[in-house]
């Protein structure tokens, strides 16, 4: 396949070439590939980013969604240089208060947390949260949703995009593996649930509650697909009841559906949180917050005694291994913080979802104007395109759409300057201005033109 704009991007296939020799596939994480060849960029701004043949592009990928206060914001700069000024040094290997200081901000932000640790990764955090689950109740199974994503390790990279032709039946989906590399074990281990399907998900909760110690999932199903809210409130009831832990992963929606991400805008503490992307302004981070039971279960100081968890498990009276040397890293928690306290102040998060009304608004009053089926998706600051007007509730009805058409468009925005990873969802900053937002809306335009005269 030609694509427009091989021209104009020379320098990147270049600079794609010479990474091939040195880094599989020319990429350090895989999502990161695209046909031809990915974009290779050189430096950034706000909301544009400039690649290595000089092209600029509005940028919507936006490190996907961690960078919410656009590039190089500076109250960003200005904390992460203070900091090192001040702490003399990058990182200690020691506490020290910015840690005290994030945790307490955490705290006060969410509900359903008690306590909090760090982790350099949105993936250590669910990992983390699950260990902890499984202490908590020792059983040997999780459950999960079909189509949602917590990381790429083997327990929960199962059934994130599977074939369809192999992921077994709607209302009680086959445990399907995402990699080559994984054991039957793990997949043995991890049970696979319908979202937004109550009723079928309730089921099978009952019928292995003796197996389950915990369900994860994705309030909002990559991003864009939000889970309803009878939906998401019975999971709770049900979880409690069954004394399953509870598992909200938050790493996308934290701070950008709302700054108390969407356990607030639905109004539902869960058990655990897992939280990364935004919350490190632009640093590698996780956190895992929640409940003083689950958390204490790793202090080092816990005493020796059997504690008896809510379904009369008995739990190990060993604190629960959890270590990382970069965790509560300073620069980390301090751009980190930066960035939540410009969320917080008057006016910037409200500004910020009323663009990202904006900008939906006009692509869909464009695609509607010449008569395509459309809508876009989504919650909060992320957003989805989607080339049809049937209503997006799971996985399943996501594999009904049309992705090619929607990636054409996708190839042809890049070559008029705006920048999403083909197919890829929409995530907007605070560094978005109205011009770009009317700039992004006519090259949809222009686009759709291309498309419609081929
Ligand atoms: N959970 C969700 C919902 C995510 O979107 C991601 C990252 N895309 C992760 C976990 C993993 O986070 P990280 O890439 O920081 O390990």
């Amino acid at each position: 396949q030609e694509y427009s704009f091989e021209s104009k991007i020379a320098g990147s296939a270049k600079a794609h070439e010479q990474a091939k020799q040195v880094i599989p596939g020319g990429v350090t994480a895989n999502i990161k590939h695209f046909a031809p060849h990915p974009i290779v960029m050189d430096h950034a701004s706000g909301s544009r980013l400039t690649d290595v043949d000089g092209n600029q592009y509005i940028d919507y990928l936006l490190s996907y969604g961690a960078m919410i206060l656009g590039h190089g914001h500076e109250r960003v700069k200005e904390a992460v240089y203070q900091q090192m000024e001040q702490c003399g040094s990058f990182v200690f290997g020691t506490p020290h208060h910015l840690e005290y200081k994030m945790a307490q901000k955490l705290v006060d932000i969410f509900p359903s947390m008690d306590q909090v640790r760090f982790t350099n990764s949105g993936l250590e955090a669910t990992l983390l949260a699950i260990r902890l689950a499984q202490a908590y109740n020792d059983k040997p199974k999780i459950a999960k949703f079909e189509g949602h994503y917590h990381g790429g390790y083997d327990q929960v990279l199962v059934s994130v995009n599977p074939n369809i032709d192999n992921a077994g039946e709607q209302a009680e989906p086959n445990s399907v593996a995402e990699s080559s590399g994984m054991s039957d074990s793990d997949l043995d281990d991890t049970i696979i649930l319908p979202f937004n399907d109550l009723e079928a998900t309730g089921a099978i909760l009952r019928k292995r509650q003796d197996e389950i110690s915990a369900v994860i999932l994705e309030p909002v199903q990559s991003g864009f697909v939000p889970a309803d809210e009878s939906f998401i409130k019975g999971l709770r009831q049900i979880t409690d009841e069954l004394g399953i832990v509870l598992i909200f992963d938050e790493v996308k929606t934290g701070f950008r559906l709302t700054v108390g991400g969407a356990q607030h805008l639905y109004g539902i503490e869960p058990d655990l949180t897992a939280l990364g992307k935004v919350l490190g302004g632009g640093f590698p981070v996780g956190a895992l917050g929640g409940k003083f039971d689950l958390m204490n279960l790793m202090s080092p100081e816990r005493g020796g005694d059997i504690l008896t968890s809510g379904g009369g498990q008995k739990v190990t009276d060993r604190a629960l291994f959890h270590s990382g040397t970069y965790n509560g890293h300073p620069t980390v928690l301090a751009a980190g913080l930066a960035t939540i306290e410009y969320l917080e102040e008057d006016g910037v998060m409200s500004d910020l979802l009323r663009k990202t009304e904006q900008l939906r608004h006009g692509l869909e009053t464009v695609y509607h104007r010449y008569g395509l089926p459309m809508q876009t998706v989504g919650l909060g600051t992320i957003f989805n395109i989607i080339l049809s007007q049937e209503t997006v509730r799971n996985y399943r009805d996501l594999t009904e759409i049309d992705l090619e058409t929607r990636k054409q468009i996708d190839y042809e925005l890049l070559d008029l300057g705006i920048y999403t990873k083909p197919g890829n969802r929409y995530s907007m900053s605070t560094a978005h201005t109205e011009q770009d937002i009317q700039k992004t809306i006519d090259a949809h335009e222009v686009a759709i033109n291309r498309l419609l005269n081929q």
